[in-house]
């Protein structure tokens, strides 16, 4: 009986995909735990306990309901690491005569998987991973001859395309986007929801990876592990979200506060990230719930979270295959500095950023905020090396994989494309961060001051930005007011001078 051999890779964990709609004797599905994974960067300890225990839960998800799986534990002595040589032992070994995969999402996988497919003597064959709600190349074709790539109409094609938050041809209530209304500081800490957590044992996994010397950042302690890694966990945090936190979703969505990490926010990239939920499921759901509750709950909150989910994270991904390879070597300010120690202990005067990479560093989660305007603000104003920026995203968020991280850290913080993702550097002074929450009010910095002793950081290295970037600024129509302002400041030359002298002691800040 010919044999085939179906490669599921650890951010595959889709059930629903149509393999597994009937049990075949003759296919057998590969699941690998390898050293080429883990050590590509060095990735949070809570994100390599993650997704192998989600990869475990879904190969015993899979035996259950009667698919053969060969599951390769890191450890095991006939795992050689690399993706390779792995799938060349098993086609020879077991005599396949076809060999499928999954189309991956990682150009870096994706190049690697088309070279095994051409070094096999079998027929190889590429599937899709029936995650997303577009193909590869439809973000490429919609802007077709365009510099920029305009998210809000694509995502309205999506809502038109999925009938998500449509009346007819009308967008529900009128418009399509309620974002002006989603950018509140929290005031009230009672507001405050419990995330859903399933704190589970992972101390064989924390082992094995010990061991294996397998060098990690962050922190895990072992009987606090709680993010969902199963299909099952995962629909429990989709649940929690509509019944408690979709109420405040969009209201606090760009909140930034010392109170709670997770404040109205999801925590549910990683079990997208990884397939567990599909976009279109999760979006459906909060729809439905939106709807028979509409008496609570704003369209505001609803159309919030839809726009993040099937406009931003389906559009990044859409970004990231037009532009790679190339979009990873894209650095248009030129910047070289390297991050500050601190980005790897929190240890900074700075309450902003020590809370924000502080949590991050205890969690492997940060909200999108705390991402783009606090860490990703700070590195672009500091004119960090995207290199730099980029490996330190893709290593310490649980739900980083390049395709979502790439183009979010290196487009839409760092400016680094361009502008393909953004029309402009997101950059602030104190004034932002001050504005949204109670950083500032804890911070040994003054927010009010540009020069002089205790002058915040984020305001002198906010005009040296703009001063230093005139020549690829000036004449961005979104910018031009902030180059008359920085004309007509008396003391702009102190406030340079500041900056420098930040710019000189970055580690010490
Ligand atoms: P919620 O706030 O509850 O949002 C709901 C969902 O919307 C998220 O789960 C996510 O799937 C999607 N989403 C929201 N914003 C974006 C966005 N800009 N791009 C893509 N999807 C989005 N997201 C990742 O999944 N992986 C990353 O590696 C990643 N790196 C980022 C780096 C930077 C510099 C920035 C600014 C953002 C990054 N994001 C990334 C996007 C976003 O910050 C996270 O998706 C979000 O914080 C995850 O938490 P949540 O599930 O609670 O999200
Ligand atoms: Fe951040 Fe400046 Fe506010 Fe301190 S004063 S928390 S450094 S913005």
């Amino acid at each position: 009986m010919p044999k085939t051999l179906r490669l599921i890779l650890g951010d595959q964990l889709n059930s629903n995909h149509s393999w597994f709609k009937e049990t075949d004797p003759s296919v057998t599905y590969l699941m690998l735990e390898m050293r080429q994974e883990t050590d590509y960067v060095s990735h949070h300890i809570q994100k390599v306990v993650a997704f192998f225990l989600s990869m475990r839960n879904f190969a015993e998800q899979l035996k259950s309901e009667g698919h053969e799986v060969n599951y390769v534990k890191l450890d095991q002595d006939e795992n050689t690491q690399a993706l390779d040589k792995m799938i060349y032992a098993m086609v020879e070994e077991h005599q396949f005569s076809q060999f499928e995969y999954q189309l991956p999402d990682e150009y870096r996988l994706d190049q690697q998987l088309k070279t095994i497919a051409a070094n096999l003597s079998i027929p190889c064959r590429s599937v899709d991973s029936e995650h997303f709600l577009t193909e590869r190349e439809y973000v490429k074709d919609f802007f077709h001859g365009k510099k920029t790539f305009l998210m809000e109409s694509f995502y309205q094609q999506m809502r038109k395309d999925f009938s998500i938050l449509m009346d007819g041809k009308e967008p529900t209530e009128g418009k399509w986007n309620f974002d002006h209304e989603n950018r509140a500081a929290l005031k009230d800490k009672r507001l405050l929801r419990k995330a859903k957590v399933h704190p589970k044992p992972v101390s064989d996994l924390m082992e094995m990876i010990k061991k294996a010397e397998i060098k990690t950042i962050g922190k895990l302690n072992e009987d606090e592990f709680d993010w969902p890694c199963s299909r099952e966990e995962s629909l429990e945090v989709l649940d929690h979200f509509c019944s408690h936190l979709l109420i405040h979703f969009g209201d606090y969505q760009d909140a930034l506060t010392t109170w709670d990490p997770f404040l109205f926010h999801s925590r549910l990239s990683f079990a997208m990230n990884t397939k567990m939920l599909s976009p279109l499921e999760v979006v459906q759901k909060v729809e439905a719930y939106w709807k028979s509750h509409q008496d609570t709950i704003d369209i505001s909150q609803a159309e919030g979270f839809i726009r993040q989910v099937i406009g931003w994270r389906e559009y990044m991904r859409g970004i990231y295959w037009a532009k790679m390879p190339d979009f990873a070597e894209l650095n248009f300010f030129d910047h070289q500095r390297a991050l500050p120690k601190w980005f790897w202990t929190g240890k900074t005067k700075m309450k902003c950023l020590s809370h924000s990479i502080g949590q991050s560093l205890d969690l492997a989660y940060a909200h999108h905020i705390q991402r783009l305007m606090v860490i990703g603000n700070f590195a672009l104003l500091a004119g960090i090396h995207p290199d730099e920026v980029d490996s330190w995203y893709l290593g310490i968020y649980i739900d980083a994989i390049e395709w979502v991280e790439i183009t979010n850290t290196r487009g839409m913080s760092q400016f680094a494309d361009g502008g393909i993702v953004g029309t402009k550097p997101y950059v602030s002074s104190a004034n932002y961060i001050k504005k949204q929450g109670n950083y500032c009010t804890h911070c040994a910095y003054d927010p009010n001051k540009k020069i002089g002793d205790g002058a915040c950081p984020f305001n002198s290295l906010y005009w040296h930005f703009y001063d230093g970037n005139r020549e690829k600024l000036e004449k961005n129509p979104r910018i031009g007011m902030a180059y008359r302002t920085l004309e007509k400041m008396k003391d702009k030359d102190e406030i340079l001078k500041q900056a420098e002298h930040y710019l000189n002691n970055l580690n010490e800040l």
